[in-house]
């Protein structure tokens, strides 16, 4: 089973994936928890040629070729071959964020994401769980954080606003697929959520 985080940054996505990942693992299954950009070796290094350094490096039509040859690897080489072995994979971060951050945050690009999905990638996740949070809050939280990669958080709450907009009606328009959770709670009530919501796709 294929599942995929997603949310805006500082959603808590991350901590709800390692959070299922721990529940699953201990109920016995294997996991393997991976994320995006990144998540192989090769597209370890994608994202960090895409995410650090000169923001304007590359341009919006560039980032979006980069950003599927991270996913490619990344699915040939870890996804995959983890699905084909009966493995639960837990990807934070799958092609969704790239139908909304290459897609529409320098410019309207989601044909030009979703032609290059439909000829490298072709795969979906069976759930994904998009943690909804008030942009404000996620950038605070995102802010508060040591070290990270955030591209967005100088453009400020805007941007937030159209990205958790643009995830919304994403889910609407995969709606069989999304399950969205209030992340504006306790970590341990929102992962109680998840794990219904993954329960339920286990035993459909
Ligand atoms: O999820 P994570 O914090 O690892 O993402 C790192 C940064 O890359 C975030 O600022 C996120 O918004 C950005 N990103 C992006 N395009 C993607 C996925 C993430 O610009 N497809």
């Amino acid at each position: 089973m294929f599942i995929s985080f997603e949310g805006i940054d500082g959603s808590g996505k991350s901590t709800q994936a390692r959070m299922l990942a721990e529940t699953l693992r201990d109920a016995g299954r294997e996991v393997v928890l991976t994320r995006e950009p990144g998540g192989s070796p090769g597209a370890e290094e994608i994202r960090r040629l895409v995410l650090e350094g000169d923001p304007d490096r590359w341009s919006a039509e560039t980032e979006i070729l980069l950003f599927t040859a991270a996913r490619r690897d990344h699915l040939e080489r870890v996804i995959e071959p983890a699905l084909a072995a009966g493995k639960v994979v837990i990807c934070d971060r799958f092609a969704d964020s790239t139908r909304m951050y290459q897609g529409l945050s320098r410019g309207d690009l989601r044909a030009v994401v979703d032609q290059l999905h439909a000829l490298m990638i072709g795969r979906e996740p069976d759930l994904t769980v998009l943690i909804d949070i008030d942009p404000a809050v996620g950038l605070s939280r995102a802010k508060g954080r040591q070290g990270t990669e955030e591209r967005f958080e100088d453009f400020g709450v805007g941007l937030q606003e159209k990205m958790r907009a643009g995830f919304l009606s994403l889910a609407e328009e995969f709606a069989p697929r999304f399950r969205v959770i209030d992340g504006a709670r306790e970590a341990d009530a929102i992962a109680a959520d998840v794990l219904r919501a993954v329960q339920a796709e286990l035993q459909s």
